[in-house]
């Protein structure tokens, strides 16, 4: 097999020779540190009767460590200039092919089915990726929400937005994505990461987070519209009461008492915010404010 590209002087090498410009637009920080990248698919739990789809391959760093474990490997990339550099990198992976697409327009339940179709079935269905951090919140949340079948996602992210994203209540962390990504999954951080392991630098520091994504939720709720609705609402004036803050939100017609009395019954004194509220919670509320 062909040496594997991530370190710097390999980075540089193929950068160079393609005469490759970095595009900021595109969120593009290429990994050179091998330990992370054995770190990353270590930790994604990925088998070999597995399919890894990866959004943003770049020049192919992460998706030669998944190929090596992987069934399959389907990576997304929208940077055009890309792909003769993945198709030099990638050569000797058989089960890998790249798709030049924007990620957050593609159907992820139509890919799978190509995927299987090429492929076989798979035991699971993981992303693993070194995201766009322009992104990360469309992607993860368009991934959750689409329902399609995917048993983790493993990512490297912004360390603030992970950190958000396993927030407990209580927390200045906690808000609208902790509650989004916990109704979907259980995250947790696998490991920090300086910016000194890309090149170009990212202006900020990274976590590996990964989310194992529920086949059955814990949490139930009537109308999952509304009890979103009602955690957007609850977070959009962090200083203000939870009763405030509802009884302003325009879209919801919600009055000042329907919300205190719905509070009582959860137990909850009218001047609480939302960031006391767990999940729970706030579907319990959400069940007891329905029409
Ligand atoms: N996986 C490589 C690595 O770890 O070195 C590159 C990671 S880099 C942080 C993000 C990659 O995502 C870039 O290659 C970028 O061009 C690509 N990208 C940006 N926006 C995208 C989108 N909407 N859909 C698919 N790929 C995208």
């Amino acid at each position: 097999k062909m040496t594997k590209i991530a370190n710097p002087a390999n980075t540089i090498d193929i950068i160079k020779k393609y005469d490759f410009n970095f595009q900021k637009k595109f969120g593009q920080n290429f990994l050179i540190d091998t330990h992370v990248l054995d770190k990353i698919c270590a930790e994604s739990g990925l088998k070999e009767n597995d399919l890894a789809i990866e959004i943003g391959p770049g020049i192919g760093a992460l998706t030669q460590y998944l190929a090596n474990v992987a069934k399959a490997v389907v990576a997304i990339e929208i940077d055009k200039n890309l792909l003769p550099i993945l198709d030099e990198t990638l050569a000797d992976y058989k089960n890998t092919s790249i798709i030049n697409a924007d990620f957050l327009k593609i159907d992820l339940e139509n890919l799978i089915d190509e995927c299987r179709q090429k492929y076989g079935e798979f035991e699971n269905i993981r992303i693993v990726a070194n995201l766009p951090y322009y992104i990360t919140t469309p992607i993860t949340m368009n991934v959750l929400e689409s329902h399609t079948h995917i048993d983790s996602i493993t990512v490297m992210i912004q360390k603030e937005v992970a950190d958000r994203m396993q927030a407990s209540p209580g927390t200045k962390d906690y808000g609208a994505l902790s509650l989004a990504v916990q109704y979907y999954s259980n995250p947790y951080v696998v490991a920090f990461v300086p910016p000194n392991c890309f090149i170009p630098r990212p202006k900020v520091g990274s976590s590996v987070i990964r989310l194992d994504i529920y086949k059955d939720k814990p949490i139930k709720t009537v109308d999952e519209n509304l009890m979103f609705q009602i955690i957007r609402a609850g977070f959009n004036q962090r200083r203000k009461t939870l009763v405030n803050s509802l009884a302003n939100f325009e879209g919801l017609k919600l009055s000042k008492e329907r919300i205190i009395h719905a509070l009582s019954l959860l137990g909850k004194s009218e001047k609480i915010r939302g960031e006391a509220l767990s999940l729970e919670e706030f579907a319990q509320l959400a069940e007891y404010l329905q029409e």
